[in-house]
C-alpha cells in the first residue's frame, strides 16, 4: 500500500522554445502541481498514489503511462466516459526564467472529479495525503471533492499535507478564500508562498509572523512558507526555522514549489527533524530550478548529494 496519496488534475503540456505565436516544434510532456510532488516523492524512494481523472484520450494515455514509469500507483485514475479530454497548456519561454504558461482546462476531464474518484483512493491507509489549493478551483464537484478527501483523511488519522498554490487565472482571492478556509480545519501542514498566508485567514493580519499564528492557532500543526530564491521558512508550536535556497544557476523555476513540497515530505516520512526537512526541500527544488521541465529534472535519493560535489564536477 502507498505511505502516500495525491490527487488533482495532470494535464498534456506543450512546451515550445520561443514565443507561441511564432510557431514552430513543441515538446511533449505531462504537469500537474500533485503529479510532480508524487513523481518527486517516488523518485525519492517512497511508495505514492496519484488519483484523478482523465480523457479517454491519447493525452489522457500519456499521463497515465508517464506516472506509471515513474513507479507511482495508477491504479485508481479513473478515466472519463463522458467525452471530456484531457486538460492541455503550453508553454514558452520569454524572458529569461519567464516562462508564459496558457491553459486549455476549462471543461476538461480532470476538473470533472468528483469525491467518488478520489475517496476509493485513501480505503488503504496512507499515513499522507496531499493536495493543493488548485483543486478547489477547478469546479464545484472538484471543491467538493477536496473537502470530502481531507475530511475522510482527518477521520482516519491520515496527515493532511496543504499547498496553497493559489492560481489567479482560476479564481479570485475571495472565491479562493471562501473555498479554502474550510479545509484548514482537517489540514496538518499548510505550504504557502509568502504572498498566500493571506488567503487561509479570515480577517488581514498585522504582518506574517500575526497571520501565521492564527493558523497554529486554528489547530494546523506545521505552517512552511516558501520565499524563492531566499529560501523558506517552518513554523511549529516548538519555534521557527529558516532555510536558505541552495545557490543554483536559475533555468526554469516552474515546478520549484512542487519540488520544494516533495523534498519537505519525504524528509517527514523518513522521520527527520525540521532543519534536516527544509535542507531536503530546498536541495530538491534546486533540481528543478536548474533544470528544464516542471518534473523532469527531479533527483533520486542517491543524487542528493551531487549538490555537495565541487562544480565543474564531471561523474564518470
Ligand atoms: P512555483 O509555484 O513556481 O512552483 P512557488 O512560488 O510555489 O513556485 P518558490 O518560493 O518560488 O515556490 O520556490 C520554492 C523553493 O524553490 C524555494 O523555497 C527555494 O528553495 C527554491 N528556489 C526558488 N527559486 C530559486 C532560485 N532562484 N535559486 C535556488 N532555489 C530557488
Amino acid at each position: 500500500p502507498p505511505e502516500v496519496v495525491t490527487f488533482g488534475e495532470t494535464m498534456a503540456a506543450l512546451r515550445a522554445h520561443g514565443a507561441l505565436r511564432l510557431g514552430g516544434s513543441l515538446g511533449l510532456s505531462v504537469a500537474g502541481a500533485e503529479s510532480n510532488v508524487a513523481i518527486g516523492l517516488a523518485r525519492l524512494g517512497h511508495r505514492v498514489r496519484w488519483a484523478g481523472r482523465v480523457g479517454a484520450d491519447e493525452l489522457g494515455a500519456l499521463v497515465r503511462r508517464t506516472l506509471r514509469a515513474e513507479g507511482i500507483d495508477t491504479g485508481h485514475a479513473v478515466t472519463d466516459d463522458t467525452g471530456r479530454p484531457t486538460g492541455l497548456l503550453l508553454t514558452e519561454p520569454r524572458l529569461g526564467t519567464l516562462t508564459r504558461v496558457n491553459y486549455y482546462r476549462a471543461g476538461s476531464a480532470g476538473s470533472a472529479l468528483s469525491p467518488a474518484d478520489v475517496l476509493p483512493a485513501l480505503a488503504s491507509g496512507p499515513r499522507l495525503l496531499h493536495l493543493t489549493g488548485i483543486t478547489p478551483a477547478l469546479s464545484a464537484s472538484a471543491a467538493e471533492t477536496a473537502l470530502a478527501a481531507v475530511t475522510a483523511a482527518g477521520a482516519a488519522d491520515i496527515t493532511v499535507c496543504l499547498d496553497v498554490n493559489y492560481r489567479s487565472r482560476l479564481w479570485t482571492s475571495d472565491r479562493a478564500r471562501t473555498a479554502l478556509r474550510p479545509l484548514l480545519a482537517h489540514t496538518d501542514l499548510l505550504i504557502a508562498s509568502e504572498d498566500e498566508l493571506p488567503l487561509m485567514l479570515e480577517r488581514p493580519a498585522a504582518g506574517e509572523a500575526q497571520a501565521v499564528h492564527s493558523i497554529l492557532a486554528a489547530g494546523v500543526n506545521e505552517v512552511v512558507i516558501k520565499r524563492g530564491a531566499r529560501g523558506a521558512t517552518a513554523f511549529t508550536a516548538d519555534g521557527t526555522t529558516d532555510c536558505p535556497a541552495r545557490e543554483v544557476g536559475a533555468v526554469d523555476l516552474v515546478g520549484a514549489g512542487d519540488a520544494f513540497v516533495a523534498g519537505y515530505l519525504s524528509g517527514r516520512l523518513d522521520g527527520a527533524d525540521m532543519p534536516a526537512r527544509l535542507h531536503r526541500a530546498v536541495t530538491t527544488a534546486a533540481f528543478a530550478v536548474a533544470t528544464r521541465g516542471d518534473w523532469e529534472g527531479l533527483p533520486t535519493r542517491d543524487e542528493l548529494g551531487l549538490f555537495d560535489q565541487p562544480e565543474g564536477m564531471t561523474i564518470r
